[in-house]
């Protein structure tokens, strides 16, 4: 079920979103206003994944979009045009299908748009707040993905982000608005279900969760790579010298992390001279089989015993140069 439709039963009650990293992954929850411990749903990602996966969309047409929404909702208020105040709905409804963050974005300013139907004269300040990321969507984009690029990515900016902002900080004109630059957000901290206290940000706000994320990543000193396999940032929360990314791959393919430790593995054999000796005297004996010089039983019978001296060569209980005698022998 869509989250939307999860939610739709509420949305005439007030739902609120708050969002938090614990650990490698990311939590959103959505709750009621008054009560913050019913939570009506909720979605878990890997560490970072909603900020990069939105990252990675092709915004040609979803910001257009967005231009259209801001102009129907702001410049015509819904009390005043209904029909582009519905026009605005039922696309930023078709939006929330393609990512989180609009998903967030449809909840809550439906919410708005409800109140100031509903309460004549109420302050249209909370939708304008929503907004604020429509009104240049491509320029926080590329500001986000710099920043990325310049103190989060191990591999052009190094191994502490905090040292790294520092320095960016230090050589960048402090009123220069040609950068990424934090916001004040709304973060407390919360005991999580995972059992931990962690700090929350209490948000529908597509820059500011965008914003979090980055400041998470600055505090905790969470670098990001590009995937050896997809190309891909990945969050490294585990091991920094981790090369593939464990994220969730597209339809029908293997997740990366598990390309790469195969890919390591083949490598390993190519190089190693034992699993060499073995392979080349496997294939060679393999092709006695269809030139009916052994059977296949007895090609079988020797493999199983070329394992087992495979293994004990591995081992160290037998040298390289008396398993390779083996090998010549048994022909
Ligand atoms: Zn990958």
């Amino acid at each position: 079920m869509s989250l939307f439709d999860e939610l739709y039963g509420y949305l005439s009650t007030d739902t609120l979103c708050r969002m938090y990293y614990c650990g490698d992954h990311e939590v959103f929850e959505f709750y009621k206003e008054y009560d913050e411990n019913s939570i009506i749903s909720r979605r878990e990602y890997p560490f970072l994944e909603s900020l990069l996966s939105f990252l990675e969309i092709d915004h040609t047409s979803d910001f257009l979009q967005l231009d259209q929404i801001k102009r129907d909702l702001v410049l015509y208020p819904g009390y005043q045009d209904r029909k582009r105040a519905e026009t605005a709905q039922r696309e930023l409804r078709g939006l929330s299908k393609t990512h989180i963050y609009y998903q967030i974005m449809n909840i809550a300013c439906r919410q708005e748009l409800i109140k100031a139907e509903h309460y004549h004269g109420y302050s249209l300040y909370a939708l304008n707040r929503l907004l604020r990321f429509c009104n240049n969507p491509n320029m926080y984009i590329s500001y986000i993905t710099e920043f990325i690029e310049n103190v989060l990515n191990i591999d052009h900016a190094g191994r502490y982000p905090k040292r790294r902002m520092k320095q960016l900080y230090e050589h960048t004109m402090e009123d220069s608005d040609d950068v990424f630059r934090f916001q004040p957000i709304s973060i407390s901290y919360k005991m999580v279900k995972e059992g931990e206290i962690v700090p929350v940000l209490y948000s529908s706000n597509i820059l500011e969760l965008m914003d979090f994320a980055l400041r998470t990543c600055v505090e905790r000193e969470i670098t990001v790579r590009r995937c050896k396999n997809c190309g891909r940032y990945f969050a490294q929360t585990g091991r920094v010298s981790a090369e593939y990314c464990s994220r969730p791959p597209a339809e029908g393919q293997a997740v990366c992390r598990e390309f790469g430790a195969f890919q390591q593995w083949t490598l390993k054999q190519e190089n190693d001279p034992i699993y060499k000796a073995y392979r080349r005297e496997y294939k060679r004996r393999f092709a006695w089989i269809k030139a009916g010089r052994i059977t296949a039983e007895a090609f079988y019978a020797w493999s199983k015993q070329a394992q087992e001296k495979h293994k004990e060569c591995e081992k160290g209980h037998l040298s390289l140069e008396e398993f390779q005698a083996w090998l010549k022998k048994e022909g």
